[in-house]
Formats: C-alpha cells, sequence, structure tokens
C-alpha cells in the first residue's frame, strides 16, 4: 500500500507480492492446514501473540491478497473475503451489533439484506429500522434509540437505484457516535470511494462487478480504521471489553486501528465459518484485474441505453442516475463523476404484460436472476424474484409491477440497442 498507486494500477499489481523465485500469478493455496515446526509456534497462533496461517477456515493466503488489493482499492487498512455479499452485510453489523441492540438501515436497499436485517437478524434480537434514504435529517436522527450502534445503506441501491448521499449520512451516524457501514457493490472502487466521503466500514457482493464474469459467488469487509471505538468504549462492548473466548484479548486494545477485521476474523470466521473458498477468490483475483476497464465501459453502454429508451414511445418511464433529469443525477455528479452503474431500470407502457413479452422476445439480453456482469441480462422482479406479491405489495416494496431491471454489460452499445430495439418492436 505504500506505493500509492493509482485504481488502475492497484487492479493489475496488488494485493499478490512475490518474492524471488515465487509464482508470478497468485497461487491458489488450495489447503485447509499449514505446517509449523514446534508445538510453541502453533499455540502463538492460537493466542493471536503471532500473525500466521493455521486453518483456512480462518485465514487462507490466497483470500488475503485479494481482500488486500480490495482494501487498497478501497483506501482503507484492512480487509477480508467472505463466501458472499451476504455473509459480509451480516458480519459487518453483527462484528458491532449484540443481542438488544439496533441499527439504521436505508430502506433502499437489496432484497436479500431486508430479509437478513428485518427478519432473521430479528430473531438473533438485533433490531433494525428502516428509513427513507431522501428524508430529512431530523426524520433520520428520530430513528436512532439509546441501543443504536450503527448506519447502512448502499451507495447506489438495487435494483431501485437510488443515490445515497454519504456525506450526510456519515455526518448524521458521526453525530450520533456510530460507525456507517456502506455496501458499495454497484459503484465499485473505481466509481466510488465511500472512505473519501466519512463511511467507516464498506462491504461488497463480489459476485457482481468485481467478478465480473458471473463465476464465483463471494463477499468483502473492509475498515477504514477511521471509527474510534474505544471513544464510545460502553457503545461496542464487543470490541472494548475483554472476549472471554479469547484469553480476554481486548480488541480495540490489543488491535488498534486493525481491531474491527481481527475480531470478524478471530471471532465470527472462526464461530460461523463463511469464509470464501480459494479457488473463488483467485477467480474473484482475475476479474478485479480487468474492474478498471470494464466499470467505464459498463457506464458508456448504459447511458447510451437510457438515452434510447427515453426517446422510444413504447417505454414509459426510465431511471438512470447518469441522465441529466434523473432525480439523483446531482448526487451521482458528486460521489459518482466518472459514471455510476451499468444497470438501469425502466417500465413499458401497457404495464406487467407488455414487461413479460417485451422480455421474451430479447435475443442478445438473456433472462437471469444475476445482475452486474459482462453479458447483458434482464429481469422483471414482478415475475421473478417478487413473484409472490401482488401489485399493491410491489408498490409498497418500492418495485414497480412494469419495472425492467436491465444490467447492461460491456458488449458494443449498438448490438444492445437493437436488441431492445427489436424487441421493442415486437411488442
Ligand atoms: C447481490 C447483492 C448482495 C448479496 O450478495 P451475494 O453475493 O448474492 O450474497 C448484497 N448487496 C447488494 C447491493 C447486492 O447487489
Amino acid at each position: 500500500m505504500s506505493e500509492n498507486y493509482r485504481p488502475e494500477t492497484i487492479c493489475v499489481q496488488s494485493g499478490w507480492k512475490p518474492k524471488k523465485g515465487e509464482p508470478r500469478v497468485l497461487p491458489v493455496y488450495q489447503s485447509t492446514t499449514f505446517k509449523y515446526e514446534n508445538s510453541d509456534q502453533m499455540g502463538r497462533l492460537f493466542d493471536l501473540e503471532d500473525a500466521g496461517y493455521f486453518y483456512t477456515r480462518l485465514q487462507n493466503p490466497t483470500n488475503d491478497a485479494v481482500a488486500s488489493k480490495i482494501a487498497e482499492l478501497e483506501g482503507g487498512i484492512a480487509g477480508m473475503l467472505t463466501s458472499s455479499g451476504q455473509a459480509a452485510n451480516y458480519y459487518a453489523i453483527f462484528n458491532i451489533c449484540e443481542a438488544g441492540d439496533h441499527f439504521i438501515c436505508s430502506n433502499s436497499i437489496y432484497g436479500g439484506t431486508f430479509n437478513l436485517f428485518g427478519t432473521t437478524m430479528k430473531k438473533q434480537g438485533i433490531s433494525c429500522t428502516f428509513v427513507n434514504p431522501d428524508a430529512s435529517d431530523e426524520e433520520i436522527e428520530a430513528a436512532f434509540l439509546p441501543n443504536t450502534k450503527a448506519v447502512f445503506a448502499e451507495t447506489i441501491s438495487n435494483p431501485s437505484l437510488v443515490v445515497l448521499d454519504i456525506e450526510r449520512f456519515a455526518q448524521i451516524a458521526h453525530r450520533h457516535g456510530v460507525p456507517l457501514v456502506i455496501d458499495n457493490t454497484f459503484a465499485t472502487p473505481i466509481n466510488c470511494r465511500p472512505f473519501e466521503w466519512g463511511a467507516d466500514i464498506v462491504t461488497h457482493s463480489t459476485t457482481k462487478y468485481m467478478d465480473g464474469h458471473a463465476m464465483s459467488v463471494g463477499g468483502a469487509i473492509i475498515d477504514s480504521g477511521n471509527f474510534d471505538w474505544m471513544a464510545h468504549k460502553e457503545k461496542f462492548p464487543g470490541l472494548t471489553t475483554p472476549d472471554e473466548s479469547y484469553h480476554g484479548i481486548v480488541y480495540a486494545e490489543k488491535f488498534g486501528k486493525m481491531a474491527f477485521i481481527q475480531k470478524a476474523t478471530a471471532q465470527l470466521m472462526r464461530d460461523l465459518g463463511s469464509i470464501q473458498s480459494p479457488q473463488n477468490a483467485f477467480l474473484l483475483n482475475v476479474g478485479l484485474e480487468t474492474l478498471h476497464l470494464r466499470m467505464p465501459r459498463h457506464c458508456e453502454n448504459a447511458k447510451k441505453a437510457a438515452e434510447y429508451l427515453k426517446k422510444h414511445e413504447k417505454v414509459a418511464w426510465v431511471n438512470y442516475a447518469g441522465l441529466s433529469d434523473n432525480k439523483y443525477y446531482k448526487l451521482a455528479e458528486k460521489y459518482m463523476p466518472g459514471g455510476t452503474c451499468g444497470v438501469i431500470s425502466f417500465g413499458l407502457k401497457g404495464g406487467r404484460d407488455v414487461s413479460v413479452k417485451f422480455m421474451d422476445r430479447l435475443k442478445l439480453a438473456a433472462i437471469v436472476t444475476h445482475v452486474a456482469d459482462a453479458r447483458t441480462c434482464v429481469l422483471h422482479p414482478a415475475s421473478h424474484t417478487h413473484r409472490q406479491m401482488t401489485d399493491e405489495q410491489l408498490m409498497e416494496a418500492g418495485v414497480a409491477p412494469d419495472l425492467i431491471r436491465f444490467s447492461v454489460g460491456i458488449e458494443n452499445a449498438e448490438d444492445i440497442i437493437a436488441d431492445l430495439e427489436q424487441a421493442l418492436a415486437a411488442i
């Protein structure tokens, strides 16, 4: 990290730093376990007295190289990989909150995260209040309780494409002495680095643009090292009081700025075990090596597709923050001057049934559950992910019944538009 390289160079070169005679390319450490020469060496690892590898459920050299590349891209001080984006968001919050605690979350977030926070974590005794990210400071601050321990939101929300005012959210969180956790999946650090705007912890579903090829599910957590846990000692006992399962280690004292990731590894990964497989980390790294080339192309193609759709007579509405008349254009310009992401959403005149007919006519764009990879793909939440809901329930969930999520890939933009054109002509 000391070289201060720019993002493009970090994508290609960072993480794995081979020494004399070592493989030039990041190796897959396909080993569950690591060898030591005497019992004391191993004992010191278990006491967290020495750094080193002992079991891949906790740490693996392939994973660590990839995590450190992502940490460097985000401008953070430490990172870890998880088996999925779901695990990353779960660990990020569970590393701060315990049973009896509360946190605040934007209501414009990924459906999986909404279920995790609103239903599953509630069963573990951690409650969440969802707030409208566009609400006033006063309205958001009214959601804080004495036991509130964190604020969570997405840079660009999936699938509603709301752009977050990160700086404002960071100020609100810090006024109440709690960290801001940002899921930066859709923007990626190529387009936005939330730490520069005051966020404290960043998470990713690396499954999306970072992997980029739709080959491996994964997640990442990155810590800025900026949040002072000891300054709010009483709020965060998990970090500031002895961990009896580790001979009374106080993470914030022993590891200082590295406390958050150390605890998430030593405690949560040890006990819950959502490690990313080294093979998947290797594939993720291959994706990361071209992230800086792919993101601008995604944005360029998405903008062209959005502009085309906007002018089409059969299209009722288009949502893309890169369009100058979009509600979030100003925020997008501030936080993502180089472009937002490749995902756009739109609705067709005639609603739900027409949307279904249109999608069945697409040839290049494939109907898949996935989003944000190299191949253009499409999903109609009302017919797929949110299938069980009535139109009324859909509106409540912020998903219009006619909403088509169109994830623009890195093919030739004219071919993508031609595909839209022929499908629109057929309805
Ligand atoms: C997909 C996604 C997740 C969940 O990630 P998985 O890797 O599918 O577990 C979390 N947040 C956002 C913004 C996502 O798009």
